[in-house]
Protein backbone atom coordinates (compact mmCIF):
# COMPACT_ATOMS: atom_id res chain seq x y z
CA UNK A 1 0.00 0.00 0.00
CA UNK A 2 3.06 2.29 0.28
CA UNK A 3 3.75 4.43 -2.81
CA UNK A 4 7.47 3.59 -3.95
CA UNK A 5 8.06 5.45 -7.61
CA UNK A 6 7.79 9.21 -7.78
CA UNK A 7 4.17 9.20 -10.22
CA UNK A 8 3.09 6.91 -6.96
CA UNK A 9 3.85 9.75 -4.98
CA UNK A 10 2.50 12.40 -6.97
CA UNK A 11 -1.15 10.74 -7.72
CA UNK A 12 -0.67 10.34 -3.51
CA UNK A 13 0.32 13.94 -2.98
CA UNK A 14 -2.58 15.40 -5.17
CA UNK A 15 -5.45 12.72 -3.63
CA UNK A 16 -4.13 14.46 -0.11
CA UNK A 17 -4.46 17.80 -1.99
CA UNK A 18 -8.27 16.81 -2.77
CA UNK A 19 -8.97 15.77 0.56
CA UNK A 20 -7.27 19.09 1.90
CA UNK A 21 -9.90 21.21 -0.23
CA UNK A 22 -13.02 18.98 1.38
CA UNK A 23 -11.93 18.70 4.92
CA UNK A 24 -9.97 22.33 5.32
CA UNK A 25 -10.36 21.94 9.22
CA UNK A 26 -8.06 19.15 8.75
CA UNK A 27 -5.42 21.13 6.17
CA UNK A 28 -2.45 21.13 8.18
CA UNK A 29 -1.65 17.50 8.72
CA UNK A 30 -3.18 16.83 5.02
CA UNK A 31 -1.01 19.02 3.70
CA UNK A 32 2.23 18.08 5.46
CA UNK A 33 1.68 14.47 4.74
CA UNK A 34 1.67 15.82 0.56
CA UNK A 35 4.44 17.85 0.90
CA UNK A 36 6.30 14.60 2.11
CA UNK A 37 5.37 12.65 -0.57
CA UNK A 38 6.46 15.64 -3.16
CA UNK A 39 9.44 15.65 -1.38
CA UNK A 40 9.78 11.59 -2.20
CA UNK A 41 9.05 12.37 -5.69
CA UNK A 42 11.78 14.74 -5.80
CA UNK A 43 9.69 17.57 -6.44
CA UNK A 44 11.04 20.30 -3.64
CA UNK A 45 10.05 23.40 -4.89
CA UNK A 46 6.62 22.23 -4.79
CA UNK A 47 7.07 20.92 -1.53
CA UNK A 48 8.37 24.40 -0.38
CA UNK A 49 5.25 25.68 -1.46
CA UNK A 50 3.54 23.61 0.28
CA UNK A 51 5.06 24.40 3.72
CA UNK A 52 5.06 28.25 2.82
CA UNK A 53 1.04 28.28 2.16
CA UNK A 54 0.39 26.53 5.80
CA UNK A 55 2.50 28.97 7.19
CA UNK A 56 0.74 32.17 5.74
CA UNK A 57 -2.62 30.33 6.55
CA UNK A 58 -4.48 31.90 9.65
CA UNK A 59 -3.47 29.80 12.36
CA UNK A 60 -1.09 27.54 12.22
CA UNK A 61 -1.35 24.42 14.38
CA UNK A 62 2.31 23.55 14.27
CA UNK A 63 4.04 26.54 12.70
CA UNK A 64 7.63 25.03 14.14
CA UNK A 65 7.10 21.68 13.21
CA UNK A 66 6.35 22.99 9.42
CA UNK A 67 9.20 25.39 9.73
CA UNK A 68 11.37 22.34 10.66
CA UNK A 69 10.54 20.32 7.58
CA UNK A 70 10.81 23.71 5.22
CA UNK A 71 14.21 23.60 6.64
CA UNK A 72 14.95 20.34 6.41
CA UNK A 73 13.80 20.34 2.83
CA UNK A 74 15.22 23.82 1.70
CA UNK A 75 18.95 23.06 2.92
CA UNK A 76 18.12 19.57 0.77
CA UNK A 77 17.88 21.60 -2.11
CA UNK A 78 20.60 23.96 -1.96
CA UNK A 79 19.01 27.17 0.31
CA UNK A 80 21.44 26.30 3.37
CA UNK A 81 21.25 30.03 4.19
CA UNK A 82 17.42 29.98 4.81
CA UNK A 83 17.33 26.69 6.17
CA UNK A 84 20.20 27.61 8.50
CA UNK A 85 17.79 30.77 9.64
CA UNK A 86 15.17 28.63 10.24
CA UNK A 87 16.89 26.50 12.28
CA UNK A 88 18.00 29.16 14.60
CA UNK A 89 14.54 30.72 14.52
CA UNK A 90 13.44 27.11 16.10
CA UNK A 91 16.03 26.39 18.51
CA UNK A 92 15.29 30.41 19.86
CA UNK A 93 11.87 29.20 20.23
CA UNK A 94 12.20 26.10 22.38
CA UNK A 95 9.83 24.05 21.77
CA UNK A 96 8.15 21.35 23.81
CA UNK A 97 7.32 18.89 21.81
CA UNK A 98 9.77 16.36 20.48
CA UNK A 99 9.52 16.48 16.64
CA UNK A 100 10.50 20.22 15.47
CA UNK A 101 13.56 19.53 17.21
CA UNK A 102 14.44 15.88 15.88
CA UNK A 103 14.08 17.44 12.53
CA UNK A 104 16.27 20.04 13.03
CA UNK A 105 19.14 18.17 14.57
CA UNK A 106 18.74 15.45 11.83
CA UNK A 107 19.12 17.85 9.48
CA UNK A 108 21.78 19.25 10.92
CA UNK A 109 23.29 15.58 11.51
CA UNK A 110 22.80 14.89 7.19
CA UNK A 111 24.64 17.70 6.42
CA UNK A 112 27.83 16.60 8.50
CA UNK A 113 27.60 18.97 11.49
CA UNK A 114 27.63 16.55 14.15
CA UNK A 115 28.56 19.22 17.02
CA UNK A 116 25.48 21.06 16.26
CA UNK A 117 23.46 18.53 15.89
CA UNK A 118 24.23 16.96 19.47
CA UNK A 119 23.79 20.15 20.97
CA UNK A 120 20.30 20.15 19.65
CA UNK A 121 19.57 16.74 20.73
CA UNK A 122 21.17 17.71 24.27
CA UNK A 123 18.91 21.02 24.49
CA UNK A 124 15.76 18.74 23.30
CA UNK A 125 16.32 16.17 25.81
CA UNK A 126 16.89 18.70 29.09
CA UNK A 127 13.30 20.34 28.26
CA UNK A 128 11.41 17.03 27.38
CA UNK A 129 12.59 13.98 29.63
CA UNK A 130 11.47 14.20 32.99
CA UNK A 131 12.75 11.80 35.30
CA UNK A 132 11.29 8.91 36.37
CA UNK A 133 9.40 8.72 32.93
CA UNK A 134 7.74 4.96 32.91
CA UNK A 135 7.35 4.83 29.25
CA UNK A 136 9.59 7.34 27.41
CA UNK A 137 6.85 8.64 24.54
CA UNK A 138 7.43 7.71 21.08
CA UNK A 139 8.80 11.15 19.88
CA UNK A 140 11.40 11.25 22.68
CA UNK A 141 12.42 8.01 21.86
CA UNK A 142 13.62 9.33 18.78
CA UNK A 143 15.38 12.06 20.18
CA UNK A 144 17.58 9.62 22.99
CA UNK A 145 18.33 7.18 19.52
CA UNK A 146 19.67 10.50 17.61
CA UNK A 147 21.71 11.50 20.19
CA UNK A 148 22.91 8.16 20.85
CA UNK A 149 23.69 7.82 17.17
CA UNK A 150 25.21 11.11 16.85
CA UNK A 151 27.16 11.01 20.04
CA UNK A 152 28.54 7.26 18.61
CA UNK A 153 29.92 9.36 15.84
CA UNK A 154 31.70 12.09 17.80
CA UNK A 155 33.57 9.11 19.71
CA UNK A 156 31.81 10.43 22.57
CA UNK A 157 31.55 7.84 25.68
CA UNK A 158 28.33 6.97 27.04
CA UNK A 159 26.39 8.88 29.53
CA UNK A 160 23.30 8.59 31.39
CA UNK A 161 21.03 9.10 28.63
CA UNK A 162 22.81 6.97 26.15
CA UNK A 163 22.28 4.35 28.86
CA UNK A 164 18.57 4.85 28.76
CA UNK A 165 18.75 4.87 25.10
CA UNK A 166 19.88 1.80 25.12
CA UNK A 167 17.83 0.23 27.34
CA UNK A 168 14.53 2.12 25.91
CA UNK A 169 15.45 0.69 22.55
CA UNK A 170 16.18 -2.99 23.21
CA UNK A 171 12.48 -2.79 25.05
CA UNK A 172 10.92 -2.19 21.74
CA UNK A 173 13.68 -4.01 19.53
CA UNK A 174 15.43 -6.70 20.88
CA UNK A 175 16.95 -8.10 17.86
CA UNK A 176 19.85 -5.53 17.23
CA UNK A 177 21.40 -3.60 20.09
CA UNK A 178 21.51 0.40 19.65
CA UNK A 179 25.56 0.19 19.93
CA UNK A 180 25.67 -2.50 16.94
CA UNK A 181 23.14 -0.10 14.91
CA UNK A 182 25.27 2.92 15.64
CA UNK A 183 28.80 1.65 15.81
CA UNK A 184 30.64 3.75 13.39
CA UNK A 185 33.36 0.74 13.43
CA UNK A 186 30.54 -1.03 11.38
CA UNK A 187 30.35 1.36 8.87
CA UNK A 188 34.03 2.34 8.29
CA UNK A 189 34.73 -1.62 8.14
CA UNK A 190 32.48 -1.89 5.14
CA UNK A 191 36.01 -2.24 3.29
CA UNK A 192 34.74 -6.01 3.14
CA UNK A 193 36.56 -7.81 -0.25
CA UNK A 194 33.54 -9.27 -1.05
CA UNK A 195 31.13 -7.17 -2.98
CA UNK A 196 27.82 -9.01 -2.45
CA UNK A 197 28.40 -9.37 1.25
CA UNK A 198 29.39 -5.41 1.14
CA UNK A 199 26.52 -4.29 -0.64
CA UNK A 200 24.19 -6.57 1.70
CA UNK A 201 25.45 -4.97 4.81
CA UNK A 202 25.05 -1.46 3.51
CA UNK A 203 20.97 -2.36 2.58
CA UNK A 204 20.86 -3.81 5.97
CA UNK A 205 22.40 -0.45 7.45
CA UNK A 206 19.70 1.44 5.45
CA UNK A 207 16.92 -0.51 5.89
CA UNK A 208 17.67 -0.06 10.02
CA UNK A 209 18.56 3.01 10.27
CA UNK A 210 15.97 4.28 7.26
CA UNK A 211 13.51 2.82 9.36
CA UNK A 212 14.43 5.44 12.46
CA UNK A 213 14.67 8.35 9.99
CA UNK A 214 11.44 7.63 7.87
CA UNK A 215 9.78 7.45 11.52
CA UNK A 216 11.03 10.07 12.71
CA UNK A 217 11.01 12.67 10.09
CA UNK A 218 7.05 11.23 8.85
CA UNK A 219 5.44 12.10 12.26
CA UNK A 220 2.24 9.91 10.92
CA UNK A 221 1.30 7.13 12.18
CA UNK A 222 0.66 4.19 10.05
CA UNK A 223 -2.76 2.90 11.14
CA UNK A 224 -5.20 0.23 11.26
CA UNK A 225 -9.14 0.88 10.76
CA UNK A 226 -11.64 0.10 13.57
CA UNK A 227 -15.21 -0.33 13.17
CA UNK A 228 -17.26 0.05 16.42
CA UNK A 229 -19.47 -2.50 16.58
CA UNK A 230 -22.72 -0.50 15.53
CA UNK A 231 -21.04 0.76 12.70
CA UNK A 232 -19.82 -2.65 11.55
CA UNK A 233 -23.42 -3.45 12.05
CA UNK A 234 -24.83 -0.90 9.47
CA UNK A 235 -21.87 -1.07 7.09
CA UNK A 236 -22.61 -4.91 6.49
CA UNK A 237 -26.39 -4.51 6.19
CA UNK A 238 -25.99 -2.28 3.91
CA UNK A 239 -22.71 -3.68 2.14
CA UNK A 240 -23.46 -7.21 2.41
CA UNK A 241 -19.82 -8.41 0.43
CA UNK A 242 -17.70 -6.53 2.54
CA UNK A 243 -18.14 -9.78 5.19
CA UNK A 244 -15.57 -11.45 3.42
CA UNK A 245 -13.37 -8.67 5.21
CA UNK A 246 -15.10 -8.80 8.43
CA UNK A 247 -16.61 -11.93 9.27
CA UNK A 248 -17.98 -10.89 13.17
CA UNK A 249 -17.04 -7.64 15.15
CA UNK A 250 -15.06 -10.22 17.66
CA UNK A 251 -13.05 -11.76 15.23
CA UNK A 252 -12.21 -7.53 13.75
CA UNK A 253 -11.30 -6.44 17.19
CA UNK A 254 -8.95 -9.48 17.43
CA UNK A 255 -7.49 -8.73 13.80
CA UNK A 256 -6.49 -5.21 15.04
CA UNK A 257 -4.51 -6.24 18.12
CA UNK A 258 -2.81 -9.05 15.79
CA UNK A 259 -1.61 -6.69 12.63
CA UNK A 260 -0.55 -4.17 15.06
CA UNK A 261 1.61 -6.49 17.45
CA UNK A 262 2.79 -7.92 13.90
CA UNK A 263 3.50 -4.33 12.71
CA UNK A 264 5.23 -3.59 15.98
CA UNK A 265 7.42 -6.60 15.90
CA UNK A 266 8.80 -6.21 12.56
CA UNK A 267 9.87 -2.75 14.00
CA UNK A 268 7.42 -0.63 11.88
CA UNK A 269 7.08 2.67 14.68
CA UNK A 270 4.32 5.18 15.58
CA UNK A 271 1.36 3.39 15.06
CA UNK A 272 -2.07 4.00 15.60
CA UNK A 273 -5.64 3.14 15.20
CA UNK A 274 -8.24 4.86 13.19
CA UNK A 275 -11.78 4.71 14.29
CA UNK A 276 -14.03 4.90 10.99
CA UNK A 277 -17.83 5.48 10.59
CA UNK A 278 -20.10 4.68 7.50
CA UNK A 279 -21.52 7.87 6.66
CA UNK A 280 -17.66 8.82 6.78
CA UNK A 281 -16.36 6.00 4.57
CA UNK A 282 -19.47 6.61 1.72
CA UNK A 283 -18.34 10.15 1.80
CA UNK A 284 -14.67 8.83 1.20
CA UNK A 285 -15.80 6.20 -1.31
CA UNK A 286 -17.68 9.03 -3.37
CA UNK A 287 -14.49 11.25 -3.18
CA UNK A 288 -12.71 8.64 -4.93
CA UNK A 289 -15.60 7.54 -7.46
CA UNK A 290 -16.05 3.90 -6.15
CA UNK A 291 -18.56 2.01 -3.96
CA UNK A 292 -18.22 1.50 -0.47
CA UNK A 293 -18.61 -2.23 -1.24
CA UNK A 294 -15.08 -2.24 -2.88
CA UNK A 295 -12.70 -3.61 0.00
CA UNK A 296 -9.55 -2.27 -1.60
CA UNK A 297 -11.10 1.39 -0.30
CA UNK A 298 -10.61 0.29 3.16
CA UNK A 299 -6.47 1.01 4.08
CA UNK A 300 -7.05 3.90 1.78
CA UNK A 301 -9.66 5.51 3.63
CA UNK A 302 -7.41 4.48 6.94
CA UNK A 303 -4.32 6.32 5.56
CA UNK A 304 -6.85 9.14 4.69
CA UNK A 305 -8.45 9.34 8.33
CA UNK A 306 -4.63 9.24 9.46
CA UNK A 307 -3.41 11.88 7.76
CA UNK A 308 -6.27 13.79 8.75
CA UNK A 309 -4.62 13.27 11.87
CA UNK A 310 -7.50 11.19 13.27
CA UNK A 311 -5.24 8.43 14.62
CA UNK A 312 -4.92 7.24 17.99
CA UNK A 313 -1.61 5.72 19.45
CA UNK A 314 -1.17 2.59 19.49
CA UNK A 315 -0.54 0.68 22.22
CA UNK A 316 -2.29 2.58 25.41
CA UNK A 317 -0.35 2.42 28.54
CA UNK A 318 -1.34 -1.03 30.26
CA UNK A 319 -3.45 0.73 32.87
CA UNK A 320 -5.29 2.92 30.51
CA UNK A 321 -8.69 2.12 28.67
CA UNK A 322 -8.34 0.03 25.80
CA UNK A 323 -8.52 0.79 22.49
CA UNK A 324 -11.90 -1.24 21.84
CA UNK A 325 -14.39 0.90 23.81
CA UNK A 326 -14.69 -2.05 26.11
CA UNK A 327 -14.03 0.28 29.12
CA UNK A 328 -11.55 -2.38 30.60
CA UNK A 329 -7.94 -1.59 30.65
CA UNK A 330 -5.70 -2.15 28.16
CA UNK A 331 -3.76 -4.81 30.11
CA UNK A 332 -6.75 -7.25 30.89
CA UNK A 333 -8.64 -6.84 27.57
CA UNK A 334 -6.78 -6.62 24.08
CA UNK A 335 -3.46 -5.94 25.16
CA UNK A 336 -3.82 -8.99 27.56
ZN1 LIG B 1 24.62 2.59 23.65
ZN1 LIG C 1 -10.19 -4.32 24.14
Amino acid sequence: MRPDTPADHIAEAERLLRTADQYPQDQEPLLLQAAAHLELAGERGQASSLYDRLLASENPEHPLLVKAFQAANLWEYGHEAEARALINGIQAAAPTEAAPWAIIAETLENHDELEASHECFSTALTLLLSEGDEEVPYATRSLLSGRHRVRRMLGLPHDEWDKTADRVHADHTPDVTLDELHDPKRLWALGSDNPAELRAEIARLHSELGSYRSALSRPFPVAVLHWPEAELTELLEAYPVLENEYPTHAAHLTDIEASLRDLAATGTENLGIVTATVPSYEAFAASEQSSPANADLLPQYATTLAARGRAAAWPPARGAACWCGSGSAYRDCHGA
